[in-house]
């Protein structure tokens, strides 16, 4: 056998054959080999961990090998990638998804059985990759597998945070944080790339120079720096010729001592203070849709756009020699404003850098950046204290000045000369009071598209939140509704109803979700829906298994399911659900003889560690489980149960085991929501307002399917331009008012004072997201739940209709859309 590296051949030509075969054999020594010679453990002293890694390995190793050809053709071709900029990647665990993807799951299932191995219990120990809080981190993470499932050159960009989203537990029925070491006993997906390392500059100040000919250039000097070290995460794509990767920056100190204190002798203290630049990739921000303006947050956007947009420089200047093909092979996606100091970095790196006129740079930045809205809310829409902006990024702070004043001057007044209004509400920069940077009009003015995430949330973009822009701008707004990738979130999560799919219909819809469609046709046969039924069943008994375990709560298979499962947020109304239920509960203690569809309240969520009220309203629900489900007095009729630490593989036991989907928000707050969707394609029903993505998965799946129920945006509007006063609900419904005051009574922890804050912020300080004005359609829209749950016939109907109806939703779809219509980018074949 010959070892010499022949580089005119592909790796699959060298001799080593079994590390990239996929085979069984191949795949069997590939693994025991990792777990001899990688991690250096003798087959019968390796532990299932050391299993996990070497299997991973052994996975990784064939998605390296399909990458080098995708990348070699992909460098052959100079072709266009899309960067996907996030803060945040809500990846979950990987190895069973890049089982699936790459056709390997029944063979490494059989290797490790022939090693004396259990695949099941093996992918049960891998941690999850949560650095992300939720929907929009998820979201993220949905499309990178799309991207590679269809064929698009692509590389996400985010930050190695050496603490996720944190592990959430509870103590007496309260929510305490517990740090999420993720990567503690290493990670076998993450690849480092020390070579790609990148210097970011910080603080410091500016100054002005002057060339022979008298032309102003400027200088960023007496900065600090850190280094960004990338590490590499391979993404799989389902049957596709294309593994892309995800490059997430770790934060280190720079190698530049402080001399000072080095020439003074104090040696460690030096070496100390170093420490600080590994700060800044240490820990993940728990907030979910609200911001903090933070100065360490905003050193964590800025740290890891730069490292990616020197990384995006040097991959084209490798191919290309001209700036004004940079847009051509570019393209940059911002995740809602968080990367959106990528616009002013961009024309820093131009202007001082690469020596561009402001014209020249200016017209390629805009050609590059597009940016996707996530949120309306006001607390969340993203600003910087302008001193604050200016100490940390002072020559950032120039340039902004620079854009805003020529955005004022050449657009603005243009457009509607003489009109301050006008100039004071679209500035870039809020000068009314203390002044800040809105990162989402620059955002806007910085790139050529800007996209809603549903057809409702656009809607309300172009027309309550950014008017101006879209008259400045027409056909710069665009909608992208939201979708999630049926790999993770119906292939692995529910292989058994994939199955039943596959033997119904063929596996077309695998690559073209919208070919689900084809199971309408099985909706009424009996002997599908009551495969479908046990299918459900199954993972109802799985799930209760779970709930015992974290819980120690037992529940039935064959009560209702009712879920809700999403952060914790007073907009998306956990406490509506959780009237409702001290509703159902005061009933069945009033009436001894009332009869309902037994139901299991399932919640999961986390509370953002410093967000009191949400804290308040875990609490309450904890408390309200333990007096329901040691009530003999209601005969097992309901079951409160919150699963703690909510998350990606959580989310997957739930959802294929779940009847009804609580998707309850006050209209116009949800964006789109995406565990609608997941919820909803494998079988369970919504319940829910016209909110979000709510809207399309009605038209979809047909009024008589969902359960809606609610004010409409424009009901709510109404209701405010009147004036709401929640005690006119309260006083006009002797439920609503018996609930609330019960709750708020010593009645369920011993103390009355542990729910006013809930109680205040439902009356006194105004319900602001009405849920007394919402509670009596809900609870009146749950009754005919219970009675359409009566029928199960009919509601298996309905929910065969929902996974049959709901192929629009897949994230291939989105991706299809955002390539055609924003990013240009054609798909790249590998043979
Ligand atoms: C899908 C998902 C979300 C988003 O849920 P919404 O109901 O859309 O808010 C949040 N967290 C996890 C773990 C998810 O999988």
């Amino acid at each position: 056998m010959s070892t010499t590296y022949d580089p005119n051949t592909t790796p699959t030509d060298q001799p080593y054959d079994f590390l990239t075969q996929n085979d069984c054999a191949s795949l069997k020594k590939s693994i025991e080999s990792h777990l001899l010679f990688t991690l250096g453990h003798s087959l019968p002293a390796a532990q299932p961990q050391h299993w996990w890694i070497a299997t991973c390995l052994a996975v990784r190793d064939r998605a390296l090998n399909t990458s080098f050809k995708a990348m070699a053709e992909h460098r052959r071709l100079n072709v266009r990638r899309v960067h996907y900029l996030s803060l945040e990647y809500l990846m979950g665990r990987l190895l069973e998804n890049n089982l699936r993807n790459t056709g390997l799951y029944d063979t490494a299932k059989q290797a490790l059985g022939e090693l004396g191995q259990d695949l099941e219990s093996i992918v049960n120990k891998e941690p999850d990759m949560g650095l992300g809080n939720g929907g929009l981190g998820r979201l993220a993470a949905c499309f990178l597998d799309s991207l590679s499932t269809l064929d698009l050159p692509a590389v996400g960009y985010g930050i190695h945070y050496e603490f996720g989203l944190f592990r959430q537990e509870f103590v007496n029925g309260k929510q305490i944080e517990q740090p999420d070491a993720w990567t503690r006993n290493g990670n076998p997906w993450k690849l480092v790339r020390p070579e790609y390392s990148v210097t970011v500059k910080l603080y410091g100040h500016v100054t002005q120079q002057f060339d022979d000919c008298g032309n102003a250039s400027y200088v960023w000097e007496d900065t600090r720096s850190i280094i960004g070290l990338p590490w590499d995460i391979p993404i799989i794509g389902f049957q596709s010729s294309t593994v892309n990767f995800l490059r997430l920056w770790e934060s280190r100190a720079s190698d530049e001592f402080n001399l000072e204190i080095f020439n003074q002798g104090a040696y460690v203290e030096a070496i100390q203070e170093k420490a600080n630049g590994e700060t800044v990739s240490k820990v993940l921000y728990p907030n979910d849709a609200t911001e903090s303006g933070k100065e360490l947050r905003l050193v964590q956007q800025y740290f890891f756009v730069s490292c990616s947009l020197h990384d995006i420089i040097r991959r084209f200047k490798r191919d290309n020699t001209d700036w004004n093909l940079f847009p051509d092979k570019v393209a940059v996606q911002l995740n809602d404003t968080h990367p959106a100091v990528a616009v002013p970095e961009l024309m820093r790196l131009l202007l001082d850098m690469e020596g561009l006129t402001w014209d020249h740079a200016w017209g390629i930045c805009q050609k590059v950046f597009s940016y996707t809205n996530h949120t309306l809310l006001p607390e969340a829409l993203e600003t910087w204290s302008v001193p604050l902006f200016g100490r940390v990024l002072p020559r950032h702070l120039q340039i902004i000045f620079e854009i805003n004043q020529r955005f004022l001057e050449n657009e603005v007044a243009v457009k509607w000369p003489g009109d301050l209004e006008k100039l004071q509400k679209l500035s870039i920069i809020d000068d009314r009071g203390a002044k800040a940077v809105r990162m989402a009009h620059l955002s806007v003015v910085g790139g050529h598209a800007t996209n809603g995430v549903a057809a409702l949330h656009t809607r309300l973009l172009k027309e309550k939140l950014f008017p101006e822009f879209d008259e400045l701008y027409p056909g710069k707004f665009l909608n992208m509704t939201n979708g999630v990738t049926f790999r993770r979130w119906l292939m692995v999560c529910n292989p058994e109803l994939t199955a039943l799919i596959n033997e119904s219909i063929g596996t077309d819809w695998t690559k073209d979700a919208s070919k689900l469609k084809a199971l309408e046709a099985f909706a009424d046969n009996p002997e599908f829906q009551q495969r479908y039924r046990d299918i459900k069943r199954g993972h109802k008994v799985t799930l209760c298994e779970i709930i015992l375990k974290l819980t120690g709560y037992e529940v039935s298979p064959d009560a209702l399911f009712d879920v809700q499962i999403k952060r914790l947020h007073e907009y998306k109304r956990q406490h509506l659900n959780l009237l409702h239920i001290v509703t159902l509960y005061r009933r069945l203690l009033q009436n001894p003889e009332l009869k309902i569809q037994p139901r299991v309240f399932i919640f999961g969520a986390k509370a953002a560690p410093g967000y009191f009220l949400a804290k308040n309203i875990i609490h309450a629900i904890n408390a309200l489980a333990e007096k329901v489900n040691n009530d003999p007095r209601i005969n097992n009729q309901i079951k409160v149960v919150y699963l703690p630490n909510y998350g990606v593989t959580l989310a997957e036991k739930i959802i294929p085991a779940s009847d009804l989907s609580e998707q309850i928000s006050t209209a116009g707050k949800e964006a789109s929501g995406t565990g609608n969707m997941k919820l909803a394609l494998n079988g369970s029903l919504t319940i829910g307002t016209l909110d979000g993505a709510n809207v399309e998965i009605k038209d979809e799946v047909g009024d008589e399917n969902i359960f809606i129920f609610g004010l409409t945006v424009e009901q709510v509007e109404a209701l405010y331009a009147k004036g709401y006063n929640p005690y006119d609900f309260y006083w006009a419904d002797a439920e609503l008012r018996a609930a609330i005051d019960w709750l708020a009574s010593d009645y369920f922890t011993g103390n009355a004072d542990d729910f006013k804050p809930l109680r205040n912020s439902l009356l006194d300080h105004g319900d602001p997201f009405l849920v007394c004005a919402d509670y009596r359609d809900y609870v009146d829209t749950q009754a005919k739940v219970d009675a359409a749950y009566a029928d199960q016939t009919h509601w298996t109907k309905m929910a065969i209709l929902n996974t049959a109806r709901m192929g629009f939703f897949s994230s291939d779809r989105t991706i299809a859309e955002y390539a055609k219509d924003i990013w240009n980018l054609p798909s790249i074949k590998v043979q």
